[in-house]
């Protein structure tokens, strides 16, 4: 396994490297939920590049940068022992050189649900995406339903901007108790780990009212709200049910639909989803 901080190595390895190409990008804290990715991408290329990035343009200034976590000694020996051919470990100054000004912005999906909550974040995503793709030229980038608004807007920024790059998206790795694997839950202390199972409850809790056949948006919203509300420690952002491609509000659940919520849990936000 090579780890590779810049882009110019990176060129100079290209021609060389065994295609096709597959592309995991991350932020790092790597864990089952990513592997899961990894794994997957290692079955169909012949190079797997694995970055890790820590992305400041997708948070605001009110967001978690600095104190994200990082442990790159962790991350690597991971990766190694998935086999992993290529790390892509660059500085910020790497990606975003001095003056940096040019940005993707995917209109209309972004506006809703984490672009609501979160203005520019989708901005940040689309632009140093749209580099990784530039950069790493794989054929294939994978991603995690965890982030289910990401998925859509990647596939839409490929399409759109005509990338031959296909896009798989996998489903989400929980622990035992239902809570999604992410590297924000090392914010959590046990009381609130214990808590924050309430986010899955509420989504099976949906998901049977579907099976029992209630179609209302509103009810089933209602429903929810109540199961998360009985634990005083957490604070809705939003919950929401969506068209699983346009991400329009749906009043009524047709055949599939996306239910999707931001929930706070003491000062850590938390988000999940489900496709009913
Ligand atoms: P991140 O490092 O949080 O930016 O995540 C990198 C990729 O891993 C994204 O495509 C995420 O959607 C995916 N991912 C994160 N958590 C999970 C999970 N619990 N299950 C599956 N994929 C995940």
């Amino acid at each position: 396994m090579k780890q590779i901080n810049t882009i110019n190595e990176y060129n100079l390895l290209f021609s060389n490297l065994p295609k096709p190409i597959a592309l995991v990008p991350t932020m790092g804290f790597l864990h089952e939920g990513h592997l899961s990715l990894i794994r997957e991408a290692r079955k169909s290329c012949a190079t797997l590049v694995v970055s890790i990035f820590v992305n400041p343009t997708q948070f605001s200034e009110y967001e978690d940068l600095d104190s994200y976590p990082r442990d790159l000694q962790r991350d690597l020996s991971l990766l190694k022992a998935e086999n992993v051919d290529i790390v892509f470990t660059p500085k910020v100054s790497e990606m975003y050189d001095e003056g940096f000004s040019t940005w993707v912005k995917v209109s209309g999906i972004t506006q809703v649900l984490e672009g609501k909550s979160r203005p520019n974040h989708f901005k940040g995503v689309a632009t140093v995406l749209t580099k990784l793709f530039n950069i790493i030229h794989p054929a294939t980038a994978y991603f995690g339903q965890k982030d289910a608004q990401q998925a859509i807007v990647i596939k839409k920024l490929v399409k759109d901007l005509n990338y031959d790059i296909s896009i798989e998206v996998l489903p989400i790795i929980r622990e035992k108790s239902g809570l999604a694997l992410s590297s924000r839950n090392k914010y959590l202390n046990e009381d609130e780990k214990h808590t924050a199972t309430v986010l899955y409850k509420s989504l099976l809790k949906a998901r049977s009212l579907k099976k029992e056949g209630t179609m209302e948006s509103s009810v089933i919203l209602e429903e929810m709200r109540k199961i998360i509300c009985k634990e005083p420690l957490v604070r809705i952002d939003y919950i929401s049910i969506n068209d699983v491609n346009t991400l329009e509000k749906l009043k009524v659940i047709g055949d599939k639909a996306l239910i999707s919520l931001a929930v706070y849990v003491g000062k850590t936000r938390l988000i999940d989803n489900i496709v009913i």
